[in-house]
């Protein structure tokens, strides 16, 4: 696909979704499972491990995301899985059984265009005359993403103005930052691996409810389900009847 078409597919769906400034992870957690209609999974499986990957099964799209990896990294999967569903469809699953070095392209391109929006970046960074290691700090702090991540960006939105120095550590640079900036609070678990594990059970219960409220499924399914997610109906039926 044409760069400038992902970036458009990246700026409706931020428009879809009402999203303004830059997206924190919980905005962008209750985003995709309330609007987007997507099931997402956070599971610590080794900082070597894959980043993540997306799924689509009768519709449903799941996202599992490696919590091993630093959070800032994982936001970036996060958005680069959706670019996956919004550029890719007709597909079952993305980032497991092979990689096609396009579409991969193509969902990172999607991610930086989704999470860093071009204009906003000019918006917010664009009087920075040279981005030195303190500014791509600066900036992947503003917008939750690693630091290799923000420096790519500048990279590309910003051509010539970058001056970071590759070979140093994101830690290095937080700490001289903090030494020279002391009133400022880096947030350093963008840096660092959260080792999250998520379900959404919630997401799921809800759904429980619905199809067992509406007489979609009988009491003999509704405890087979719970079975399978180890859940005790009558808790859950107990739980649903506090919200009348
Ligand atoms: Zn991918």
């Amino acid at each position: 696909m044409i760069k400038s078409d992902i970036s458009s597919a990246a700026a409706d769906l931020r428009q879809k979704l009402n999203l303004a400034g830059p997206v924190s992870k919980d905005i962008f957690v209750d985003i995709l499972e309330n609007h987007y209609e997507a099931y997402l999974f956070y599971y610590p499986l080794g900082q070597d491990k894959i980043s993540g990957f997306a799924k689509m099964q009768k519709g449903i799209k799941f996202i599992f995301i490696n919590s091993s990896q630093a959070l800032g990294r994982q936001n970036f999967t996060l958005a680069h899985e959706l670019g996956h569903f919004e550029l890719h469809q007709g597909r079952e699953s993305w980032d497991i059984d092979g990689k096609n070095q396009t579409r991969e392209r193509d969902a990172d391109h999607f991610a930086a265009c989704f999470l860093m929006p071009e204009e906003e970046c000019h918006d917010v960074f664009g009087d920075t005359k040279i981005f030195t290691d303190f500014d791509v700090l600066r900036f992947s702090q503003y917008y939750r993403v690693s630091f290799e991540d923000a420096r790519n960006r500048i990279a590309t939105l910003f051509k010539n103005r970058l001056k970071s120095d590759k070979a140093e550590k994101v830690h290095d640079i937080v700490k001289k930052a903090q030494n020279l900036f002391p009133e400022q609070n880096f947030d350093y678990s963008l840096y660092e691996p959260s080792g999250e594990v998520r379900e959404p059970v919630l997401k799921f219960t809800d759904k429980m409810k619905q199809a067992y409220t509406e007489a979609d499924i009988s009491y003999g399914k509704l405890i087979e389900l719970c079975q399978n997610r180890k859940m005790n109906p009558l808790e859950l039926i107990d739980l649903w009847g506090q919200d009348h």
